[in-house]
């Protein structure tokens, strides 16, 4: 790509993309189910609120197309990844392993136990946790003492690992789970952006010990604010409930509660939507596989550029397509955002690392070289469900 020059780049984007719309959005939500009606169920039967058939109905198709035995839907992802932490046993003043290059809803869940985030590099490739840059790492600063993973330069306790699946790219979930074995830490994927992505064959979000979605509207499905947690043990989702509903006893008339819990709960009005859009989850992910193959063989034409395709033994839902410029460059990556937005594109680069935000500024952190590289090189691409063109 010519410095500073990015018509070319430009052209192949919008080559891949419908010819009529002057302004197009990075993800928006597609309805074209039964969501009004669903939702008109709702309000024509009194029950919006924290119980209803939709609620149900919701965790148990998330259940099947999962392949989790148990989904538990909250109000929002965040509040699901707060509550896998707390559940996780990580307590004020521990540290939780966690990426760099992520989303910041993580790290706060993390900040919410009290505990500190401990930064954590990128894969090249799949830009999740690197597993061997981790596991590396963790050799030489922490011991092993009574079952807990110690931070031998801070005193504290590493109580967990947390992943995310990048764009809805899976990270490397069986080299993640050697790691976090190995040295005695809990396993928590945030799977917010991949619904519908499969390590493996296996859909993921429930190899760890517990695993957080989210759908919210710019999500491959959107119950408007929503999240669920996965699990594959019984005992733990009866906690999961219980936690995320106020930790109220159940009983008929009573209102016993014998721990401080969340109100998490997802309302039956958001579940509505959810049931919907879950009928139509198989049709966005053909759209959005279509969508990323137009992205792939246009950007492929374009020098000093990379697609970023799914990683492979993996199938990813493609919620964000992104493009990787081939040599990190801040000038490269303002003058194509900006002239992409005064075009119509509403790209966006990727996320500021989170040891970069000022509250997180001081917090512990390996080499972070990988994750700096992505930061200065990554492009996100429209990628709506209704941008996908019929051939
Ligand atoms: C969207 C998202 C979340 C959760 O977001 P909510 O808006 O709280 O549902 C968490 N982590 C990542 C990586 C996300 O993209």
């Amino acid at each position: 790509m010519t410095t500073g020059n990015p018509q070319a780049l430009i052209d192949a984007i919008r080559s891949c993309l419908p010819t009529d719309l002057p302004i197009v959005e990075l993800s928006e939500p597609t309805f074209e189910g039964n969501e009004w009606k669903y939702v008109k169920d709702c309000l024509d039967s009194g029950w919006v609120s924290s119980v209803g058939k939709y609620v149900d109905r919701f965790e148990d198709m998330l259940a099947e197309f999962t392949g989790a035995r148990f989904a538990i839907v909250t109000v929002n992802g965040t509040a699901a990844l707060h509550a896998a932490l707390v559940l996780a046993g990580v307590q004020a003043g521990d540290e939780v392993l966690s990426p760099a290059f992520t989303f910041v809803a993580g790290t706060n869940a993390i900040s919410y136990c009290g505990a500190l985030p401990h930064f954590v590099d990128s894969h090249p490739d799949n830009l999740g946790v690197d597993a061997e840059k981790l596991a590396g790492y963790l050799s030489n600063c922490v011991e092993i003492k009574d079952g807990k993973c110690l931070n031998r330069s801070t005193g504290r306790i590493i109580r967990a690992l947390v992943v995310m699946h990048v764009f809805g790219h899976p990270s490397d979930l069986d080299a993640l789970t050697q790691v976090c074995d190995h040295f005695q830490l809990k396993l928590i994927e945030d799977a917010a952006e991949a619904v519908g992505s499969k390590y493996k064959e296996r859909h993921v979000g429930h190899d760890g010990f517990l695993g957080c979605l989210s759908f919210n509207g710019n999500k491959t499905i959107t119950t408007g604010g929503g999240g669920a947690i996965l699990c594959d043990d019984q005992e733990l989702a009866l906690k999961v409930r219980h936690l995320t509903t106020t930790a109220k006893i159940p009983h008929r008339w009573r209102f016993d509660h014998d721990m401080v819990g969340y109100n998490y709960r997802m309302p039956n009005l958001n579940a509505a939507l959810g049931c919907a859009q879950m009928e139509q989850l198989p049709g966005f992910l053909k759209k959005k596989r279509a969508l990323a193959e137009r992205y792939q063989q246009a950007l492929d034409t374009i020098p000093g550029v990379r697609f970023l395709a799914e990683p492979a033994n993996c199938k990813s839902n493609y919620w964000l397509n992104a493009l990787m410029l081939d040599d990190p460059s801040e000038d490269i990556l303002d003058s194509t955002l900006s002239e992409c937005h005064r075009q119509g594109l509403k790209v966006r680069p990727g996320w500021t690392l989170q040891n970069k935000l000022p509250m997180y500024r001081d917090m512990p952190a390996m080499d972070l070289s990988v994750a700096e590289s992505i930061e200065a090189r990554l492009i996100n691409l429209p990628s709506s469900v209704s941008l996908a063109v019929n051939e």
